[in-house]
Parts: C-alpha cells; structure tokens; sequence
C-alpha cells in the first residue's frame, strides 16, 4: 500500500507512522528526518538549514529529488508510508506523476485532526525533550500556518478520489492507531 499521512505538526504523524511501518512491513519515508538529516557543513544543507528553522517550507527543487531518489528504491517497490509530504499542492502533483510512471498510486491519505491549542502544547512538550530547532513558540505559529494555507489544500486535491480518511488525534497513541488500522484494513487488497 502507497499511504499518505496528512496533519499538521504535533499531530503524531510520526508516532503513528512507526507503529504503522511494523504493522504493514512497508519503509517509513519522512521528508523532515530526511531533510534533517542533510549534512549541514555543506552549502545544500546549510539551504535547507535556514527554512526548517524558521518553520517555513524548504523548496521543491531541493524536496523532489531526494523524496524521489528514495521512492524509486527496491524496498519502496510494494509500498511505503509518506510522512510529511506532499506538503503542498504542487508535490501532490508531482508525486501523482511520478507514481503513475512507475504504474502506481496512492491507495490512502490519513488526515490526522487536531485543534491548534493541542498541537501548541503537544510541540513545546516536544521541544523539551527533543531540542529540535524548529519547536519554538514563534517557530510552531509559522509552522501551523504553513499547514492552513499550503497543505491543508492538498486534502481538497485528494478529496474527489475517495482516499481520504479523517482521523482524530486527539486520542491516546493506542485509540489513534486503532482507528488507523481500521482504516487501513478496509483498503487492504
Ligand atoms: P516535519 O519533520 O515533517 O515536521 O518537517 C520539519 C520541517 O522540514 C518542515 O517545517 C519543513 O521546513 C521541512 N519539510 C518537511 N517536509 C517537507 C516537504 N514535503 N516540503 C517542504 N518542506 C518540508
């Protein structure tokens, strides 16, 4: 299965996608780990640096061939979990096309559901315990934004194809991943 997670920071997108990753045997492909993860004593890096820490959205063309480059590795030929991406309209594109060409498509987009004043404190919880640059007050305000007017209208783009299925997050880990699976399950083939 070619699964999408859809939700705005701090929902658990990357909680669920671990749990997930075992229960189907598919890899787990984050774009922020992966972006992250960048070297950053190198000038790309150094790029992609300065639009996480300021909650913004790291371009497409640095974006694309590195999601790219790992979607067309052997171990993604039977399916994988997306985990942050597409994040806007244009990668949902780009990635329709790219699996077309492989003679593939998306069988499901979660929308994981939250309201902002969770997620606010879910992300400052995180921010302690992870000392991730981009989890600051001022930063998550960005982010949050970011989500409301660049991915949340990838959800409209998926919306007519009949793949979305909404999620509440606000639920303990366990309640969250249950109502995943059942959600899974009734598109498995
Ligand atoms: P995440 O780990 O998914 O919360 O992503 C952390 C940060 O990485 C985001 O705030 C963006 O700056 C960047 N990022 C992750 N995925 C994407 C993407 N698909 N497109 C653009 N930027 C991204």
């Amino acid at each position: 299965m070619r699964i999408v997670f859809i939700g705005p920071p701090g929902a658990g997108k990357g909680t669920q996608c671990k749990r997930l990753t075992e229960y189907l045997s598919i890899p787990h492909l984050s774009t922020g780990e992966m972006l992250r993860s960048t070297r950053s004593d190198s000038a790309i890096g150094k790029l992609v640096g300065s639009f996480i820490e300021c909650g913004r959205l790291v371009p497409d063309y640095l974006v694309m061939p590195i999601l790219t480059k790992r979607l067309a590795e052997p171990d993604c030929a039977d399916g994988c979990l997306l985990d942050g991406f597409p994040r806007t309209v244009n990668q949902a594109r780009e990635l329709d096309a790219f699996l077309l060409e492989q003679g593939h498509q998306l069988d499901l987009v979660l929308h994981l559901e939250a309201d902002s004043q969770e997620l606010v404190a879910r992300l400052l919880k995180r921010a302690e315990i992870e000392n991730r640059a981009d989890d600051t007050a001022e930063t998550i305000a960005a982010r949050l934004q970011v989500f409301e007017t660049e991915t949340a209208p990838v959800l409209d783009y998926y919306l007519g194809r009949g793949i979305v299925e909404r999620i509440d997050a606000v639920q303990t880990p366990d309640q969250v991943f249950s109502a995943i699976r059942r959600a899974v399950d009734s598109r498995r083939k």
